[in-house]
């Protein structure tokens, strides 16, 4: 953990300090060493939701930070329960850095915890997701609409479980890929610029083709975006862009099956229950 309460002070840590976990109140104690950002430990093994935060690497160190402090490492109480998000903002938006795996249960858990929540996930834990994800973005995704924000585009993802890490693909909530990792920003490649968010699956999918929908944004956007409280406009504006354009898709077909069966009986004659023969004398079905 980040901070931990010091004189009933949110504190970060400094040397050779002892505080108070935030969740279970036990004592905590600075690890302030050369290797790993500094951080608090509990001093006794605690089974506490704040457990989590001692063994955070430099990924989930640098996201965090880019956050204000005030929105770090938030308590919420759910269900008679402390939580602590990763950034909670004054608008209750929860967004949760994963670069580890995650017990099903855990990740299932922290989405129902929350109304309105975000995963960033580092998409470069293991060593085929990114190589893969850059094959297959390009082979299975269409462009479904633009968003009108510059460089900002939606695309439906057929077969969208070879796309990205398995453990990801069922969240109910939007899941949003960083392929960065650990690398400086300087030496990205293009596919690395953008930030990938994937919407919730088992929520929105593109009429019965079922894909998954992802829309892809410049990374520098990212923060500016959520500390301009943009976000839960976007999404709820993002989402019934989607469904209309579903209906809109979905009637579109409609129109052209009904046609298509129109020609078909104008140019067939039916024999008998549904067989037809065509102007070249062959039978089909309808
Ligand atoms: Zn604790």
């Amino acid at each position: 953990m980040k901070f931990a309460l010091v004189n009933n002070q949110r504190q970060e840590a400094t040397p050779k300090t002892k505080g108070i976990c935030p969740v279970c109140n036990t004592t905590v104690i600075s690890k302030c060493g050369s290797k790993k950002a500094h951080h608090w430990a509990h001093e006794t093994k605690q089974d506490c939701k704040n457990d989590r935060w001692e063994t955070e690497g430099p990924w989930h160190r640098k996201w965090k930070n880019k956050f204000p402090i005030e929105w770090q490492e938030q308590i919420t109480i759910v269900n008679n329960e402390k939580n602590v998000a990763d950034i909670k903002t004054p608008q209750n938006l929860v967004i949760e850095f994963q670069h580890s795996s995650i017990a099903p249960d855990e990740q299932k858990s922290r989405e129902k915890a929350y109304d309105n929540m975000i995963w960033v996930v580092d998409g470069t834990r293991l060593k085929y997701d990114f190589p893969r994800f850059r094959k297959k973005i390009i082979e299975n995704s269409h462009l479904y609409f633009k968003l009108n924000k510059q460089n900002w585009k939606l695309f439906s993802i057929e077969f969208y479980d070879e796309v990205f890490p398995k453990s990801w693909i069922t969240c109910s909530v939007p899941v949003i890929f960083d392929f960065l990792g650990e690398v400086e920003e300087k030496g990205a490649d293009v596919f690395q610029k953008f930030l990938y968010c994937l919407l919730p699956t088992t929520k929105i999918r593109k009429n019965e083709w079922n894909n998954a929908f992802l829309f892809y944004m410049p990374r520098k956007d990212f923060l500016p975006f959520i500390l301009n409280n943009e976000w839960e406009n976007f999404y709820s504006n993002l989402l019934s862009n989607i469904e209309k354009k579903n209906i809109e898709e979905k009637e579109e077909w409609d129109r052209y099956y009904r046609e298509e069966i129109e020609k078909f009986k104008r140019d067939c004659v039916e024999i008998n229950n549904k067989i037809f023969v065509d102007k070249y004398g062959f039978k089909r079905k309808l």
